[in-house]
């Protein structure tokens, strides 16, 4: 798998996980969020920038259904802001491919 899938990939799953620990209270992710999760991985997966793919709030086509992306806005809305203090790195990453990719259209 691309570096940069990778990273998303890391750090959906942190997100998911930080917002279904606080909010659903389960010893492990509990079947809503696992069934986002893997929703979020598929669509990684399946896009079509591969490897030049902006950071995905940021992508000019909206893969997600409208369902699944009413859930991970929030889980993003909810975790974004705790990951820059609990993973640091991966949060940083992801701003840098951010504002490296920030510019790319649909060719
Ligand atoms: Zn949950």
């Amino acid at each position: 798998m691309d570096k940069r899938l990778e990273r998303e990939k890391r750090l959906i799953n942190l997100m998911v996980k930080r917002f279904c620990d606080d909010k659903h209270n389960q010893n492990a992710l509990c079947l809503d969020c696992s069934d986002l999760l893997e929703y979020a991985h598929n669509r990684l997966l399946a896009c079509p920038f591969a490897e030049d793919k902006p950071v995905c709030s940021k992508c000019t086509i909206h893969c997600y259904n409208t369902n699944y992306r009413k859930q991970i806005i929030e889980v993003m809305r909810y975790s974004g802001p705790k990951m820059l203090f609990k993973n640091p790195i991966d949060t940083f990453l992801y701003f840098w491919d951010k504002y490296k990719h920030r510019n790319l259209q649909i060719k």
